[in-house]
């Protein structure tokens, strides 16, 4: 199954298959994440530049982001 995630910033979608490879694959290409919302690598280079940049939460709160994300797709799926 494939996973849409967005980025909270300009929309941009990235579809991935729904694995833990794919989650930490997605976080190395540069996406980030403040709260739940998610940041694609090109807005994360402009929130680091600004006065935003200390809110970015890095590698390990990402990854539970996206595994939320993840997992609310699964749910939305079975309904
Ligand atoms: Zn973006």
């Amino acid at each position: 199954m494939k996973v849409n995630i967005m980025c909270s910033n300009c929309g941009k979608r990235e579809e991935i298959e729904n694995t833990v490879d794919n989650a930490v694959q997605i976080i190395k290409s540069g996406w980030d994440s403040i709260g739940g919302a998610l940041y694609c690598p090109k807005c994360v280079e402009v929130i680091k530049n600004s006065r935003y940049g200390d809110r970015l939460a890095g590698e390990k709160h990402t990854f539970i982001a996206i595994m939320h994300w993840i997992l609310n797709a699964r749910n939305g799926e079975k309904e």
